[in-house]
């Protein structure tokens, strides 16, 4: 799907080529494991580099994901967006001794995995609808951005009920 063609910027030192890929991914791994949702199709912005020993990859990934607000629970979309970047060899050894593995360049080369790994990276660790979200009653379950409930407000927050012996 993220598959592009490099047999020619190959034998072409110092070219740089770019690419514009689109393409479909139903869903990602949550932090919690749950699948996110993509709702719209995933770009690349791809950019490839002869290096002379080796391509430089720059790609980057945009895509749209329904959440859900870890504090009122309700499902909002996001843009999300994140970059990486990506080495492979173009001489037969790699370099001795060298603890970074650096793929061999073929032909043909799949982004798929850079991409979904990069949108993964880039969803929120707790998504918030709004960031001022103001989350649901503890007590009544109400949503509080529309509006206030009757509960008791303050229920013990035990911190303040340590500032409030402090002071006296
Ligand atoms: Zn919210
Ligand atoms: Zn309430």
């Amino acid at each position: 799907m993220f598959t592009v063609s490099v047999a020619r910027l190959k034998k072409a030192p110092a070219e740089e080529r770019r690419y514009h890929l689109t393409g479909r991914i139903a869903a990602l791994p949550g932090a919690g494991g749950e699948p996110v949702p993509v709702v719209s199709p995933v770009e690349l912005e791809l950019g490839i580099t002869n290096a002379g020993d080796f391509l430089w990859a720059v790609g980057d990934v945009k895509a749209a994901v329904r959440l859900t607000c870890s504090r009122c629970i309700k499902e909002f979309l996001l843009q999300i967006e994140g970059r990486f970047e990506e080495k492979y060899r173009l001489h037969g050894d790699a370099p001795a001794g060298g603890n970074e593995e650096v793929a061999f360049a073929a032909d043909e080369l799949d982004f798929t995995g850079q991409v979904t790994e990069t949108l993964m990276l880039s969803l929120p660790m707790k998504p918030l609808c709004h960031e001022d979200c103001k989350g649901l009653c503890a007590v009544c379950g109400r949503d509080l951005n529309t509006g206030k409930c009757s509960c008791p407000q303050e229920v013990g927050d035990p911190r303040f009920a340590v500032l409030a012996r402090l002071k006296e």
